[in-house]
């Protein structure tokens, strides 16, 4: 850390003050969430899948947890989730998912038009019924500055040659741990493939608008935060296409010091009424930590969630996988999309997902709201944990 400078603002001395106190924490964070907390078996990489395949659900380790991988987060870091939690509206929540999905009409470009796919190779290749890309840019400019937006574009190859498509990058600059980044994301894309075509009508108001939607109530706030370390929003398309998007930002971005990624996938479903969610944490030892401090999250915010941690048996179609693929930690929050194959947690009682996964059926009044909310507030407190979030005072 560069040494402290005495302030002249007493609003600035209190935010170093606060940070100095952070700095340990900090600074040891990127050790403690490499190092996970005794799992027996869940990751040791000398059992075969097959073996753990055959264990009986053990008990979650954050209950076994030592101090270590329960960090301590800081006053200000805890001012600022509160603030995001006060201000966080289910109402408009759903409605982002309304205007996202194709339900009701949008402005985009001063024209009234209806989202009625937001397919990777309609939103890019100039549809009037996808435009999809263009409200969200026109979204997150109302709330972001320009210098920390940027499109990323990617190339993906099919049978039919090179395509280039966008994912959207917001970058918020750490200010005592810059060059450590959490990426928190959503896809922002959609597909039908069992019925339907996605070039006339996928709305995917589940898969994927209750994870941007949950980015949508972030994102106002964020000018009205600092970070110790960098916090990258990311939206990806291509994911319906082999995770091509995320694929796409692991290959430009190899040499970025990427200490975790939170990403938020389809939590809209949850018909049993148990709040249980999914976490794919795969067998990376930062992941596993990641997964810790999910957990620890959720008690120590009281969000009356239950999750299964997946490790051998996680799903690998979301765009962790080719941060997995990189060795960078990586989870991803879903529905209780697969039958009983957890290690840990053990809270999903067999499979409760959609009905509608990549169907034109994927509409907003299917989605449990109180859930999906609070599964992506599970999802960002952990990522502004981690990031150091501090908030600006307001006014100033
Ligand atoms: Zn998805």
């Amino acid at each position: 850390m560069k040494p402290v400078q005495k302030p002249s603002d007493p609003r600035l001395a209190i935010l170093i003050a606060a940070v100095a106190v952070a700095g340990t924490v900090l600074i040891a964070l990127p050790f403690l969430i490499t190092t996970p907390s005794a799992a027996p078996a869940a990751y040791s990489p000398t059992a075969t899948s097959a073996a753990e395949e055959s264990l009986p659900t053990v008990a979650a380790p954050a209950q076994t947890a030592s101090p270590a991988v329960q960090p301590t987060p800081t006053p200000e870091t805890v001012a600022a989730i509160d603030y995001f939690r006060a201000n966080a509206d289910k109402e408009r929540y759903i409605q982002w998912i309304r205007e996202i999905s194709g339900d009701v009409e949008v402005t985009i470009e001063g024209k009234p038009t209806r989202i009625m796919t937001r397919y990777s190779y309609a939103m890019f290749g100039g549809k009037e019924n996808a435009k999809g890309f263009e409200y969200m840019l026109e979204r997150i400019r109302q709330w972001i500055p320009a210098e920390n937006i940027a499109i990323e574009p990617f190339q993906y190859i099919d049978g039919m040659g090179a395509n280039t498509w966008q994912n959207i990058v917001l970058t918020f600059p750490g200010k005592s741990l810059p060059d450590e980044q959490v990426i928190l994301s959503a896809h922002y894309d959609s597909v039908v493939v069992f019925m339907g075509d996605s070039f006339e009508a996928a709305p995917g108001a589940n898969d994927n608008g209750t994870g941007v939607a949950s980015l949508f109530e972030l994102l106002p706030l964020l000018p009205k935060m600092q970070f110790e370390r960098t916090l990258k929003i990311i939206f990806f398309s291509g994911e319906e296409n082999f995770q091509e998007g995320a694929a796409g930002y692991v290959r430009q971005h190899k040499d970025d010091n990427i200490i975790g990624v939170i990403n938020l996938d389809m939590y809209g479903t949850d018909r049993d009424g148990d709040r249980c969610f999914e976490m794919y944490v795969g067998k990376l030892d930062g992941s596993l930590g990641l997964a810790n401090l999910i957990i620890d999250v959720i008690d120590r915010y009281d969000l009356n969630l239950t999750y299964d941690v997946l490790t051998t048996n996680a799903y690998d179609k979301a765009d962790h996988r080719p941060f997995w693929e990189s060795g960078i930690p990586a989870v991803t929050l879903m529905e209780n999309f697969l039958t009983d194959s957890t290690l840990w947690g053990g809270g999903c009682v067999g499979m409760d997902r959609t009905d509608c996964w990549h169907l034109p059926c994927d509409t907003y009044e299917k989605i449990n709201v109180d859930y999906a909310f609070d599964v992506g507030l599970a999802g960002i407190f952990t990522a502004l944990e981690l990031a150091g979030a501090n908030p600006v005072i307001v006014g100033n």
